[in-house]
């Protein structure tokens, strides 16, 4: 078949987002023209030390954060990571407080970096559960706090990559501050979708990454509230006020600073856009696909991101056959790609393993119309059709 008649819809950016051209303008001359080092004292690294102050001012603005609470970092799990990592170890050596509270469908450079600070730190783990809609209950994490002096951090995710799930946050921040326990959200999927007020989020820490905000790959933030007890996991120099040592990556930074503030103003227009093809979808799918069942809430969801599980069928024939028809859709999880492992998050929320193995995820963004949906909805019951008649016939 000739490939360029296909039709090519992307329907994966919860998985990554192309840059924006504004974004990538912004960051063009800072590889060429404005190349210097930014700690260096010549006026070459001071333009580009100028470059990475404007970013981190502008960063800061949108999460109603101060500059100096804003590190750089190169991806989402190095911020994940080093905001557990960092926070646990500085505060237990402080207070010798011991315990990691997180949950059960956090994304994996949470849920590994817990699982290490256990194994190999000696902290102690608790795992929340959540309920059918993969929903962190508040109270749950209230009582897990106890009176809080014997946890070292809390970290619950702010939106799910997997099923959209919208945790309530504020108030299970809103618990933590009443402790003084300091409290991490990992904000990757959620960055340019959701407000990422900190003070109305009630976190101590958030982590976010540029390519899911249609930045460049390569550009991570992590917001540390001041005050909040943390140890570096790189050391090296002094960049980053001591935070995180290595040269700044200007060119990224800058761009990284340019597509939140784009995503910031398209944000409420693209979101009520978006909510209405995501809708269009979920009927549809639920409509016209045999056996499929949405996973994660219907409401307290992302705008752009729609999930089922459909009975009977292995999710990675439906993909590949969904990429033949030129839609590029993602199982929800890199797991369980390769089929072996099913997703922790479907399993945490009650989904046996026969269900989750026909997970799928269509996340869209702003390359989607309802013509792309439209296109999706005519496939998927065909191709689900002919899985389901392989797997019984
Ligand atoms: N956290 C969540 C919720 C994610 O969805 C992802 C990436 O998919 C990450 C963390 C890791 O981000 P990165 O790939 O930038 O390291």
């Amino acid at each position: 078949m000739d490939n360029r008649q296909i039709r090519q819809i992307y329907f994966d950016h919860a998985a990554t987002t192309p840059v924006a051209p504004e974004v990538m303008d912004a960051m063009l001359p800072f590889f060429t023209e404005f190349y210097g080092n930014p700690s260096s004292i010549h006026r070459a690294g001071r333009r580009a030390g100028v470059a990475l102050q404007a970013a981190r001012r502008a960063i800061a603005a949108r999460l109603n954060a101060k500059a100096a609470e804003i590190l750089f970092t190169g991806c989402g799990t190095e911020s994940d990571n080093a905001a557990l990592r960092g926070i646990a170890l500085a505060r237990r050596a402080i207070t010798g407080a011991d315990v990691i509270i997180t949950s059960a469908v956090e994304h994996k450079a949470v849920l590994a970096t817990a699982e290490d600070l256990r194994d190999r730190y000696g902290f102690a783990l608790i795992t929340l559960p959540v309920d059918a809609e993969a929903l962190v209950d508040p109270q749950a994490v209230a009582a897990a706090l106890g009176d809080g002096r014997h946890v070292a951090v809390v970290s619950i995710m702010l939106a799910n990559n997997e099923v959209g799930a919208i945790q309530p946050l504020a108030a299970i921040g809103a618990a933590c501050r009443a402790l003084g326990v300091p409290f991490h959200t990992d904000a990757v999927q959620a960055a340019g979708k959701l407000p990422l007020d900190v003070e109305e989020l009630n976190v101590d820490a958030l982590s976010a990454a540029a390519h899911k905000f249609y930045g460049p790959k390569g550009a991570g933030i992590l917001y540390l509230r001041g005050g909040t007890p943390f140890w570096p996991t790189l050391t090296g120099g002094s960049h980053e006020g001591g935070r995180r040592a290595g040269t700044e990556n200007v060119p990224l930074i800058a761009g990284m600073a340019k597509a939140l503030d784009l995503a910031e103003t398209l944000r409420a227009a693209e979101n009520g856009r978006l909510r209405q093809l995501r809708d269009r979808l979920i009927d549809g799918v639920l409509a016209t696909v045999d056996g499929a069942r949405l996973t994660g809430p219907r409401t307290q969801r992302l705008d752009n991101h729609a999930s089922f599980v459909v009975e009977g069928v292995a999710a990675e024939g439906v993909l590949i056959a969904l990429d033949l028809a030129g839609i590029a859709a993602s199982s929800g999880s890199a797991c369980s790609s390769g089929a072996q492992h099913p997703s922790h998050v479907l399993a945490a929320m009650g989904i046996p393993a026969s269900q989750s193995s026909g997970a799928l995820r269509f996340s869209l963004g702003r390359s989607n119309s309802a013509e792309d949906v439209d296109y999706l909805l005519a496939q998927l019951p065909m191709i689900v059709g002919r899985m389901g008649e392989r797997v019984s016939g």
